[in-house]
C-alpha cells in the first residue's frame, strides 16, 4: 500500500473537486442517485438498445514497469473511436510524450488517421487495418495483387494486363480512384470469373486510394499479416484488461453526473483511483518511497525555544 501521507492529501484534492452527492434514487435499476435519464439509453424501432451517453478513451502506459493511465479524453458516445484520435494525440503532446508510438484497436485506425498521426504528432499509430472488405468477392486477386504505375496512372494485374487510366471519383467525403480493365483483355482471361467474382461479362474493376494512403494501406495490410507484427502489437494485450478493470471495479460506465464536463471529471478521477490502487501494489510492504521529515510545528519551535 502507499502511505497515507502520500494518498489523503491527493483524494483530499480530487475530493474537492466532485459535487455533493444526492442520496440515490430508489427506482433507479443502475443505482444512480437522480431518476433515469431519458437521453442515456435509446430503444430503437428494432427493438437495439443504443447508448447516446459518454465514451471514455484511456490511454495507458505499457513497457517495464506498472502500466497507469496517462490520458482521458471523454467525447459524445454516438462519435466514431476515431473521431477522438486528434484530442487524444493532442493531450498526449501537451502533457509531453515524445517519440510516441501509439497501439489502438481497429476502431481508430485507417490509412487516414496512420498519416494523420505521423504528419500532425509525430506518432507512430499501430493497429490492424481493416481487411479489403471486397476480397471474398474476388477469390483470384485482392487488390494488393495489382501493380499500380503512379505515374502512367494505371494498375497491372497478375495476368500482365495493363487497366485503361484510372477516373479520380468521390465517395463518403473521400477521394478515390476508380480503375477498369479492358473488357476484351478480361474477356478472354482464363481467370476471368475468379478474378471479378461474376460470371456476367465484366471486366474488374477496383477502388484505389490516393497514392500516399494505398501506399499506407497495402504495408500495413501486408505487415499485420506476420508473425513478427501480431508479437509487436501483443504489448497492447493488457488494455482491455484496464478497460474491464475501470468498469467492473470502479463503476465506470454508471454516470453520476450530468453533462460532459462534470462526466470528464468522473473519468479522470476514475483513471486516478485505478493509478493509485496500481501503483499501490507496485511497491512491495515496507518498500515505499522515503519519506520526508515533517518540519517542525510552530509548538515543536517554542518548546525547543524554551527549553534551550
Ligand atoms: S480478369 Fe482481367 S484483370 Fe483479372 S486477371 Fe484476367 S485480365 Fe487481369
Amino acid at each position: 500500500m502507499l502511505p497515507s501521507w502520500l494518498t489523503e492529501p491527493l483524494w483530499g484534492q480530487f475530493a474537492a473537486l466532485l459535487p455533493e452527492r444526492p442520496e440515490y434514487h430508489q427506482d433507479q435499476p443502475l443505482g444512480c442517485h437522480r431518476p433515469r435519464i431519458s437521453d442515456r439509453i435509446i430503444i430503437t424501432a428494432s427493438g437495439k438498445k443504443e447508448w447516446i451517453g459518454y465514451r471514455d478513451h484511456q490511454s495507458e502506459t505499457c513497457g517495464d514497469g506498472p502500466h497507469v493511465i496517462v490520458q482521458v479524453t471523454t467525447r459524445p458516445a454516438p462519435e466514431q473511436d476515431i473521431d477522438a484520435l486528434e484530442q487524444i494525440h493532442q493531450n498526449l503532446v501537451r502533457q509531453g510524450f515524445t517519440d510516441l508510438e501509439h497501439f489502438v484497436d481497429a476502431g481508430y485506425i485507417t490509412p487516414e488517421s496512420i498519416d494523420r498521426a505521423e504528419r500532425a504528432h509525430g506518432v507512430v499509430l499501430t493497429g490492424p487495418v481493416r481487411a479489403d472488405p471486397r476480397a471474398r468477392e474476388h477469390p483470384g486477386f485482392t487488390k494488393a495483387d495489382f501493380t499500380p504505375n503512379w505515374q502512367a496512372r494505371t494498375l497491372t494485374c497478375p495476368r500482365g494486363v495493363t487497366s485503361h487510366p484510372w477516373k479520380a471519383t468521390q465517395g463518403d467525403g473521400h477521394e478515390w480512384l476508380s480503375v477498369l480493365f479492358p473488357k476484351p483483355a478480361c474477356r478472354t482471361c482464363e481467370a476471368r470469373q475468379e478474378c471479378t467474382g461474376t460470371a456476367e461479362d465484366r471486366s474488374r474493376h477496383i477502388i484505389l486510394l490516393p497514392q500516399l494512403l494505398q501506399e499506407i494501406q497495402t504495408r500495413v495490410r501486408r505487415e499485420q499479416e506476420t508473425v513478427q507484427w501480431r508479437q509487436h502489437y501483443a504489448i497492447r494485450a493488457g488494455c482491455e484488461a484496464t478497460v474491464s478493470e475501470t468498469v467492473h471495479a470502479h463503476g465506470l460506465r454508471h454516470c453520476r453526473y450530468r453533462g460532459m464536463a462534470k462526466t470528464h471529471v468522473q473519468h479522470i478521477l476514475t483513471a486516478a483511483g485505478t493509478d493509485i490502487i496500481r501503483l499501490s501494489g507496485h511497491f512491495p510492504p515496507g518498500t515505499s518511497p522515503p519519506r520526508q521529515p515533517r518540519p517542525a510545528s510552530r509548538f515543536k519551535r517554542l518548546c525547543r525555544t524554551l527549553t534551550n
